[in-house]
């Protein structure tokens, strides 16, 4: 079996394909196409949720709860998100995109069965709005931040010091913004980071965030997914054309098409443990 095909990186939220497999999982029962439109969350870095929708068969609905990752090992071991015991793309493994429906899977959806397949396209868009004001967000931090290190750590997408890639231990989006958490603790200390510093300005670096963010909104910037083949565990980046440059970020999710589909994005810093940083991002669509 092929690794299954994915449309979702040039926008696509409908798709046909044929079903390969109907397997039940720990997660419940999973239908596997070998084609789809459908973005899966990650079973390694579950940052953005999977699609949700509908597969269409005989002109009857069957409601999908997520798309998720499932993969099947060379020896034929089939095992879905969590349970993957490898990382994605792993050698010796087929990787696939799994449609998890709650309840009971019709008989008339079986291997051989062509389906067509449904993204909910409104939680798409939030999704995908969610997802660029996530990035956006973290390029601004790590704009906001720069004069706080004494040491060079590295470059970001925009070669500002990278306190994104030092720092962010985990990153959760949901429709119109996300919430990302950043270890302030010794380690970063030692890598140079001023953390006293950053601690006592912490309402001006949020305003210094959140001018930022106004005025990438405005440049109407776009934002694009390029991909390096047709599958699920190929390689994505977004692009995003700022006026300071484009940014170019490895990402394995859903994107807006213009920085114009914004009304505003802003964030919240909250430093109530001093060594965990949490940044909230509210993304408003443009009307
Ligand atoms: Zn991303």
């Amino acid at each position: 079996m092929p690794a299954t095909l994915v449309t979702f990186a040039d926008g696509s939220v409908i798709g046909e394909g044929i079903v390969t497999r109907v397997e039940s999982s720990s997660e419940g029962m999973i239908v596997v196409v070998d084609a789809t439109p459908f973005h899966p969350v990650d079973h390694t870095w579950p940052d953005q949720p999977g699609d949700s929708g509908a597969l269409v068969v005989g002109g009857a609905q069957v409601a999908v709860a997520e798309a998720l990752m499932a993969a099947i090992s060379d020896e034929g071991d089939f095992a879905v998100g969590a349970d993957i015991p490898v990382k994605r793309g792993a050698e010796g493994w087929t990787w696939l995109v799994g449609h998890r429906v709650d309840g009971d899977v019709p008989s008339t959806l079986a291997a051989g069965t062509a389906v067509r397949l449904e993204v909910d396209a409104a939680h798409r868009a939030g999704l995908s709005r969610g997802h660029t004001a996530c990035h956006l967000a973290s390029l601004a931090l790590d704009l906001a931040v720069a004069d706080l290190w004494r040491k060079d750590p590295g470059a970001d997408a925009l070669g500002n010091p990278d306190f994104e890639a030092r720092a962010n231990q985990s990153s959760r989006i949901h429709e119109d913004g996300s919430v990302d958490e950043y270890r302030l603790g010794k380690s970063l200390r030692r890598a140079g980071f001023d953390t006293e510093t950053f601690a006592a300005t912490l309402a001006e670096r949020e305003a210094t965030i959140n001018a930022q963010l106004s005025a990438w909104v405005a440049s109407a910037a776009t934002s694009r997914i390029v991909t390096e083949g047709p599958t699920i565990v190929d390689r994505r980046r977004w692009h995003c054309a700022l006026p300071d440059g484009e940014a170019v970020i490895l990402c394995g999710g859903t994107h807006v098409a213009s920085l114009a589909e914004f009304h505003s994005i802003s964030v919240a810093l909250d430093l109530s443990d001093p060594q965990l940083l949490v940044m909230t991002t509210t993304a408003t669509p443009a009307a």
